[in-house]
């Protein structure tokens, strides 16, 4: 108890999805709830991730289909397009969920400090509003919710003009007429996807075997193929070695074993990293890994008593954990229960659907196919290890450098892919809501 700070039931660092989601459900649980927001409610995601991301890819699917009309019968001329206009509309729906979600802050009575919290000694955290003022405030629990950022790579200074990365390209008012892109994740396609509909020459740089990395082989395939398809150039297992700018505008990229493109920008797409070492953490207990992610266990309990992280800031030991705004959601809801008492159930890590909404579109849930394929191998091994004890001529032995003890003899395997293509529907991120988990095999 610290006499001369302000008192809350949870001080919330982060005012992103998982701090403003775990506020709500504070709240709405008659909590007294303070966030601290260094910049503006709503996170990555309102303001430089989901929701301007989505937007221009809303304009990318809106030109697609003027273009494609004459398909099915409908003259229209070749459709022009004026990003000024998408940048402006873009901007409009970002600042009015932005307005709505700071009245839903403030009719639940959340108290919103707007400055940077670190986090010190007792559960004091206090607010450095930038200008010489700081406000102390004291949580009986904290929770540290401050996200992520977009990582950089040697060699590619971000200038905000030649050298971009999401953040700067979702603030453009005319976009490049050739792009590269570094980076052939999930967000790294959504550009090229996005900038390719709108009529930039695009090449998608990826360092590993293949695009969507960790995705099914043939997922990524089918969405590789129809980039080509697209004209898209899209190299995998090539490493970008530089870009020399040109004089007269653009630069030249250099990768693989001397290839080089000549483009008007370049788009650094090579994943983010967590916002941690601005936290204060270095006196206090709570656990940051090499990635300079904090650690947390089921419930999100840092190694701090009192302490939880959520969201793009924290990871889970052994398991890999998705940086998505609804398991930030998800684990504010978590924190709640915990702090009441009401045992959480906590996420399911291995369930969460996603969706990538480049074109085509294509949504998961659950593993993938190679995934529980070697699951399955795994517990079929470990059942026939079992017989064979039974019949007491084997020792168990290790599967793969897994102890005998720490596999399962049985699992639940859930695996949903959609692609759009091949549905044929409007969007397969809304079809993925129409299965359930439960029931997918
Ligand atoms: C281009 C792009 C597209 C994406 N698309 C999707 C999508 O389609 N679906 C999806 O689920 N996810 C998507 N994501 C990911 C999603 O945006 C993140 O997973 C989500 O925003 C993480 O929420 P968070 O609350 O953990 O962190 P953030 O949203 O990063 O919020 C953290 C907040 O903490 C503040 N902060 C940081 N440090 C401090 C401090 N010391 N004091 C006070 N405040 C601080 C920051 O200013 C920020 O507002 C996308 C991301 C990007 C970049």
């Amino acid at each position: 108890m610290v006499p001369t700070a302000e008192e809350f039931d949870v001080v919330v660092i982060g005012g992103g999805p998982g701090g403003y989601a775990t506020a709500l459900y504070g709240a709405n649980a008659g909590l007294r709830i303070a966030v601290v927001e260094k910049d503006r409610v709503g996170g990555t995601c309102l303001h430089r991730g989901c929701i301007p991301a989505k937007e221009f890819l809303e304009t990318a699917h809106v030109y697609r289909t003027v273009a494609g009309a004459k398909e099915f019968g409908v003259q229209v001329e070749q459709p022009v397009v004026e990003f000024s206009t998408s940048q402006a509309r873009k901007q409009k729906v970002v600042d009015g969920l932005w307005k709505g979600l700071q009245s839903l802050m403030k009719s639940r009575k959340i108290a919103t400090f707007i400055g940077t919290g670190t986090l010190g000694a007792n559960h004091l955290v206090t607010v450095d509003d930038g200008n010489g003022g700081t406000t102390e405030l004291h949580g009986t629990h904290v929770v540290l919710a401050s996200g992520s950022a977009p990582r950089t790579i040697p060699g590619f200074d971000i200038d905000g003009t030649i050298v971009m990365t999401s953040d700067e390209v979702l603030a453009l008012e005319k976009l490049p007429g050739s792009a590269v892109v570094i980076g052939g994740g999930a967000i790294g396609l959504e550009f090229a996807s996005m900038m390719s509909d709108l009529g930039a020459q695009v090449t998608v740089l990826e360092a590993l075997p293949q695009i969507l990395a960790g995705c099914d082989k043939d997922v990524a395939a089918v969405v590789a193929r129809s980039f080509k398809s697209r004209g898209i150039d899209v190299r995998t297992g090539v490493q970008v070695r530089g870009h020399t700018p040109n004089s007269d505008g653009g630069t030249t990229v250099n990768f693989g074993d001397g290839e080089q493109v000549t483009v008007d920008a370049v788009v650094v797409s090579v994943g983010r990293r967590p916002l941690s070492d601005n936290l204060g953490l270095q006196g206090t207990a709570v656990k940051v890994n090499e990635r300079g992610f904090v650690e947390v266990d089921e419930r999100m309990h840092t190694g701090e008593p009192g302490v939880y992280a959520v969201g793009d800031l924290v990871a889970v030991p052994n398991i890999v954990h998705p940086a998505l705004a609804h398991v930030g959601f998800a684990e504010g809801i978590v924190v709640i229960k915990d702090i009441l008492g009401e045992d959480p159930i906590p996420v399911d890590y291995t369930r969460v659907p996603w969706c990538i909404y480049c074109y085509p579109e294509v949504a998961f849930a659950g593993m993938s196919e190679e995934a529980a394929r070697a699951l399955v191998a795994v517990i079929q091994h470990r059942r026939d290890q079992r017989a064979c004890e039974h019949e007491g001529d084997h020792e168990p032995a290790d599967v793969e450098g897994i102890a005998p003890a720490e596999i399962p003899f049985q699992a639940e395997v859930v695996v949903v892919r959609l692609i759009r293509a091949q549905l044929g529907i409007a969007g397969v991120g809304e079809a993925l809501g129409w299965v359930d988990p439960g029931q997918a095999g």
